[in-house]
């Protein structure tokens, strides 16, 4: 076995583990079961290492740490937007597959300082939107639940200053959204997503609540069917971008698999069933999606739909074949939209300087959870 080989075969995470995966492991060990529970609470206040579980006994320790990885993300790079509210961190998984994270600090409700962490799912992104960098880079992996759940603990950890030595109080975490729209298409990976999600909620792991959390989707529907049925109220966005087939499918190639007639009523039966509002991303393109008539045309699309539209002005990559449209262009499709009776947001695009995360789509994380 040579250095490569030992590189692509890491340990699994701990954070992989449920309460009853860990109970199994730890009474494997031979250790009795409530010995689960305390790695349970060190995991889930940002521990990365179990020598820093200093109630369990060192035995029990050295036989975790033998058989999984307390953490498996090294964060490798991170930059912050120039006004200093939006952090982007570049994580090295254990296999050297990369993935970003973004943390955003926005004014919510009575000026209350919210916070959104916008998380991947998967290593690159098999969807391919033609406006999208993730997407023209190709498809690497899906990540695993606790690969997605430790990028959650390491912001939190940093927003509360915490180092790696001190673990986070029980309960004195910020008011936390998460948002899965990072890299990746979280329903290509839904059992992991939803595992995360179990976990992000759970009185044993965040304890955050439901309303808090996120999920876009491109808009695969038999997930959207199965995430409805979920007993979890959780938010729907969907990539939406285009109000009709024929400019849907070129430029998001999903589209040509699950056309509009069969996404829409997959999100009419999903506000149907939870009486949720669903979320419609919509990155504004120059000359592509930008008119009158494509505002008219969408407007007529969501009519009657419990639902809110997120302008994204597009955010150019280096390598974009596509222009933001001018300021003015931008008000006036919102306007469209707005004197349609359709509720929608035209953000700016915090963190731009930055290029943050999944191409386009983060930008409008924070339009997507409540405060
Ligand atoms: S926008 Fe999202 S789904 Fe589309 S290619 Fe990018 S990462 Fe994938």
């Amino acid at each position: 076995m040579n250095a490569m080989t030992t590189a692509l075969t890491p340990k699994p995470s701990a954070l992989d583990l449920d309460p009853d995966g860990l109970t199994e492991l730890v009474t494997t060990i031979g250790q009795p079961r409530y010995r689960a529970q305390q790695v349970m609470r060190w995991l889930y206040r940002g521990v990365r290492s179990f020598d820093e579980m200093t109630d369990l006994p060192k035995p029990l320790r050295t036989a975790l740490a033998e058989r999984i990885a307390a953490s498996s993300l090294k964060p490798s790079r991170s930059s912050r937007s120039s006004d200093g509210v939006t952090t982007k961190v570049l994580f090295h998984l254990g296999d050297g597959a990369l993935v970003e994270s973004v943390h955003m600090r926005h004014a919510g409700a009575r000026n209350k300082v919210r916070t959104t962490i916008c998380v991947s799912s998967q290593a690159g992104c098999a969807y391919g939107c033609a406006f999208c960098a993730t997407g023209q880079g190709g498809y690497g992996r899906n990540l695993t639940s606790g690969e997605i759940l430790e990028q959650i603990l390491f912001f939190l950890r940093e927003e509360e200053g915490q180092t790696d030595a001190l673990p986070l109080p029980a309960n004195s975490r910020p008011v936390t959204n998460i948002v899965f729209m990072g890299m990746g298409e979280p329903f290509a990976n839904y059992d992991n997503v939803m595992q995360s999600i179990r976990a992000l909620n759970a009185p044993w792991g965040l304890g955050l609540g439901a309303r808090h959390i996120t999920v876009s989707t491109v808009g695969l529907v038999p997930q959207i069917h199965q995430f409805t049925a979920e007993p979890l109220q959780i938010g729907l966005a969907i990539s939406l971008h285009a109000p009709n087939d024929e400019l849907r499918d070129s430029i998001m190639p999903v589209n040509r698999k699950y056309s509009l007639a069969e996404l829409m009523p997959a999100c009419r039966e999903y506000v149907a069933a939870t009486g949720r509002r669903i979320t419609f991303e919509y990155v504004l393109l120059a000359g592509v999606n930008d008119a009158d008539e494509q505002a008219l045309e969408l407007a007529r699309l969501l009519r009657g739909l419990l639902c809110h539209v997120n302008l994204i002005p597009m955010n150019p990559t280096a390598s974009s074949l596509f222009v933001r449209p001018s300021g003015e262009r931008m008000r006036t499709f919102a306007e469209v939209l707005d004197l349609a009776g359709i509720p929608v947001t035209l953000r700016d695009t915090q963190g731009g300087d930055i290029q943050a995360a999944c191409g386009q789509l983060r930008t409008s994380a924070q339009r997507l959870v409540p405060d």
